[in-house]
């Protein structure tokens, strides 16, 4: 079985990855500081506790389980803290990326899917975002993502790395057979949120902004299942192991991919789909914007489709909000 080394498999994607890994037979390992992730997330796969940062912790861990390729989820993901406290994300996402990549090419592992964000495309006009549009990251959460992209792409072509790069949109929803779900904390991201409210952990859910060049004036995004994610992350690697096969190995490869439905939801549109599913009519208060929100992302995923034939299982709003819940309240969130 090949071995993956997972850092940030304790996380959110990174957890459910670990089960799609598993399911198509390869042997994931774990690498997490566990500032974030939780150890019983990861069920069934070795786990190793260790920062990213730490060299060499990372030459102990490569020598130990000659890894064929990397799958890196480790990384600060909030884009209001970011904007609050910048360095604390240049630290963790570029730095851990930089020392993480150097033991990758110390070890001679290299092929490496990388999780970025549809962040490091800022606020664009163009309402359909497609992989080669500029990168204009309007938070340092997305501008620390597209510089390890950045890094990826040169040391490919400098080292022969093999990187590709995912950019999700907004990973939502749960594991549909229920072992697993989102449970970030503090909690930051829309969906949960909303749940929160109407399972009364919190008095109400805040709209922040209602006064965006949107329809309904509130933020539009895609709401992407996390096992659809999971999903394309498998595919990704086998690509990545396809190539080998072609090339002998002996290129540098990177390339970035987009993946979101392609279909964009208001944040009053995700609120009103949770009320439907949970049957619930929670608090609903308007607040000031977010800094460093854009107003529109919506994927263009033609390329995952083409390269690596990609195809979301679970695309309707309704139903990732459905898992979300359902995972909420088996484990009494
Ligand atoms: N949002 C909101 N209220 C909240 C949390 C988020 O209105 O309590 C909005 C946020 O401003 C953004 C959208 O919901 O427009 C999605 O935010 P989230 O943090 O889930 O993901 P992001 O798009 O920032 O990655």
């Amino acid at each position: 079985m090949k071995k993956i080394l997972v850092p940030g498999g304790a996380g959110f994607i990174g957890s459910h990855t670990v089960l799609a890994l598993q399911a198509a037979g390869y042997e994931p390992v774990v690498l997490d500081n566990l500032s974030n992730g939780h150890r019983d997330a990861v069920t069934g796969a070795t786990i190793e506790t260790g920062d990213i940062r730490d060299r060499h912790f990372l030459d102990q861990l490569f020598e130990k389980y000659c890894f064929e390729a990397v799958i890196h989820f480790a990384a600060f993901i909030e884009a209001g803290e970011s904007v609050r406290d910048p360095m604390k994300f240049y630290d963790n996402n570029v730095a851990g990326s930089l020392a993480l990549i150097q033991a990758m090419l110390r070890h001679g592992t290299r092929k490496i899917v990388f999780s970025s964000t549809a962040a490091v495309y800022g606020d664009s006009a163009d309402t359909m975002l497609t992989e080669d549009l500029p990168k204009h990251p309007i938070n340092p959460y997305g501008q620390t993502k597209w510089a390890v992209e950045c890094m990826l792409r040169d040391t490919a072509a400098a080292n022969g790395l093999q990187a590709i790069a995912l950019r999700y949109f907004n990973a939502a929803g749960a594991d549909p057979e229920g072992r697993l779900g989102e449970r970030h904390d503090p909690e930051t991201h829309l969906i949960p949120l909303i749940l929160q409210a109407a399972a009364g952990i919190r008095p109400a859910i805040s709209i922040f902004g209602t006064d965006y060049p949107t329809p309904d004036g509130t933020c539009i995004r895609d709401y992407i299942h996390v096992t659809d994610l999971a999903d394309a992350h498998v595919r990704a690697l086998g690509h990545l192991f396809s190539l080998t096969e072609k090339t002998d190995g002996g290129n540098g490869f990177y390339n970035a991919f987009n993946l979101g439905n392609g279909t964009g939801f208001s944040v009053r549109q995700v609120v009103e789909a949770a009320k439907k599913v949970t049957g619930i009519d929670f608090t609903v208060k308007e607040e000031e914007r977010r800094p460093g929100d854009p107003a529109r992302l919506v994927a263009n995923a033609e390329r995952a489709r083409q390269t690596f034939g990609w195809q979301p299982c679970y695309p309707e709003l309704e139903i990732i909000v459905a898992h979300a819940w359902r995972y909420m309240k088996e484990n009494q969130l």
